[in-house]
């Protein structure tokens, strides 16, 4: 299901190929553009041309290696799964939106149709031409919405079935990226606790130790500087003589 939406979301911003690509992209591992563009059979400007027009819109993502011997730069793409379906979902929502308005119309105005040039209008447009069709000149009927409406309505709910799946499948992710937020965590915890002790210990002895040489250099500096002072301003109290 999830592929499914994926697909569907990059084949709109960039396309089919870009469709074939969500095979080959990982959501958590980092893969090898090379790869991508040998199981796509195209080139690799191709490939990258496709991933970069899809990573406009966030729902690719890219890290860089480079080659030491040669000098380039090879780029490893992930899938953004959140992103990518999130957009999915506010593109469903708007389109919900959008036929819930018509529906909404359909069912409360009325409107006409000239059956000749098969042209629709609204009530007040149908009134302020006298409810006459200025190209061909015959009078307008009162257009039956029905079938239309029953289309619109199916394809409302299905729409919101897939949206309903698409939050579903948002959810599943969310929790996905929470547990490994913990995991990740959780191996962190008990290496800052070892670091700290370590880390707290050491430095109130150095910092005693350190403080007390640091204060005999000082002064030996300050003693050597003003016995070099006095050195200089003995020769030159020489020279002046
Ligand atoms: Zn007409």
């Amino acid at each position: 299901m999830q592929d499914k939406f994926l697909k569907e979301v990059l084949g709109i911003v960039a396309g089919k190929q870009a469709e074939e690509i969500v095979n080959l992209l990982d959501g958590t591992k980092y893969v090898n553009e090379f790869i991508i563009a040998k199981k796509l059979d195209v080139t690799i400007n191709q490939t990258r041309n496709i991933l970069y027009k899809i990573s406009d819109y966030g729902f690719v993502s890219s890290i860089r290696k480079k080659d030491k011997k040669k000098g380039w730069y090879t780029y490893f793409w992930k899938i953004e799964i959140l992103k990518s379906l999130n957009f999915l979902k506010n593109l469903l929502e708007k389109n919900l939106n959008q036929l819930e308005l018509q529906i909404k119309s359909k069912e409360t105005k009325r409107f006409y149709i000239c059956e000749r040039c098969n042209i629709e209008f609204s009530e007040e447009n149908a009134l302020s031409h006298d409810f006459s069709c200025d190209e061909c000149g015959s009078l307008f009927t009162i257009k039956d919405n029905t079938k239309v409406l029953r289309e619109h309505r199916r394809a409302y709910e299905l729409w919101k079935k897939q949206l309903n799946f698409v939050e579903q499948e948002i959810a599943k992710e969310e929790k996905k990226i929470e547990k490994k937020k913990l995991k990740e965590a959780e191996k962190e915890k008990p290496k800052k606790k070892v670091k700290k002790k370590v880390v707290k210990k050491k430095p109130v002895k150095k910092k005693t130790i350190k403080g007390k040489i640091v204060k005999k250099k000082v002064s030996k500096k300050v003693v050597k500087k003003k016995s070099v002072m006095k050195k200089t301003s003995k020769k030159k109290m020489k020279k002046k003589k």
